[in-house]
């Protein structure tokens, strides 16, 4: 397949696109980035690489890093996992406090803040020093060693996190956050603010693509069956309330960050990072969903 001919054709048909999306300013170091930053990085499960425009910045994934600790705390807990978190879509905003309530604080699923949050609490009771073994984790999954945290994104959205702090003092209320709050927030904070390239996501996320082994260590991440299931609960959660529309349109398994980041699975094929920092009023990139859903089009690569 000509990826990087079928990249440059799309992103000529999208200079046309008006994108009326905004960059998150919600937490205030994400606002001083270039709305127009625009890169495309395919992956294929035999590390062939193709990419497009500022594929080799780095920015901050935000939630996508959710993905990851969700296959961190599933391979610990095994199914015991869905006793504290539910796999339902949510049909509602990332940091929504609205079903919490009704549902006696389990989260409707592991990828809004809510279940991050839960995920977190989880992580943090099995290790001494869960931030170590997390970006551990990461490295060695991605094969890539320089990944890190961005203490400068992490001290700046302790700065507004008070909705995030309203999610878990709710589910503390309701005995489904077991740890101090501030050390929960704190591991949480710190896996939102991870900072990759579109190479180093797609690279990341290839063991989706793989039924759950590591392309680059060539070791099992996750069993055939977690792997499937974390690509279902991407499909069905992984945008939010917009997760309907990104499966109609687009018809991969992905998620997105509110850094402007997508990561998309096709399985036994590629993983697909794009990144364009403008937002749309769900949080999710408008520019990286409108590219994915005429790549997928055009390589016929929808698993629909
Ligand atoms: N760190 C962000 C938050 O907690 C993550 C949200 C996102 O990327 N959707 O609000």
């Amino acid at each position: 397949m000509k990826y990087k001919k079928i990249f440059t054709k799309i992103t000529n048909e999208l200079a046309t696109f008006k994108d009326n999306g905004n960059v998150a300013n919600y937490i205030p170091e994400l606002s001083t980035i270039n709305p127009n930053k625009f890169g495309i990085h395919l992956t294929t499960i035999n590390d062939k690489h193709f990419n497009f425009g500022d594929a080799n910045e780095k920015f901050s994934i935000q939630s996508i890093s959710k993905v990851l600790s969700l296959a961190m705390a599933y391979n610990l807990e095994g199914e015991e996992l869905w006793k504290r978190v539910d796999v339902e879509p949510s049909g509602t905003p990332f940091n929504s406090l609205i079903q919490l309530e009704t549902d006696m604080g389990i989260p409707r699923n592991p990828l809004i803040n809510a279940g991050a949050l839960v995920i977190s609490d989880i992580l943090v009771s099995h290790f001494k020093n869960p931030k170590e073994e997390f970006i551990a984790f990461v490295r060695k999954i991605s094969g890539i060693s320089t990944i890190d945290y961005c203490s400068r994104i992490v001290e700046s959205e302790k700065s507004t996190g008070y909705r995030n702090t309203a999610l878990i003092n709710l589910m503390k209320s309701f005995g489904n956050i077991k740890n101090d709050i501030d050390i929960v927030m704190d591991f949480y904070f710190n896996l939102c603010s991870i900072e990759m390239t579109c190479k180093e996501l797609s690279q990341t996320f290839l063991f989706l693509a793989t039924y759950g082994i590591s392309p680059y260590t060539e070791e099992r991440v996750l069993s055939k069956s977690k792997s499937k299931r974390i690509n279902a609960i991407m499909q069905l959660c992984g945008f939010y309330d917009e997760a309907g529309e990104f499966s109609f349109k687009v018809g991969l398994p992905g998620k997105s960050g509110v850094g402007g980041g997508i990561v998309a699975i096709y399985p036994n094929k590629y993983c697909i990072a794009v990144w364009s920092p403008r937002l749309n009023k769900k949080g999710n990139s408008s520019k990286g969903i409108q590219f994915l859903e005429l790549f997928t089009t055009e390589t016929q690569t929808s698993i629909f």
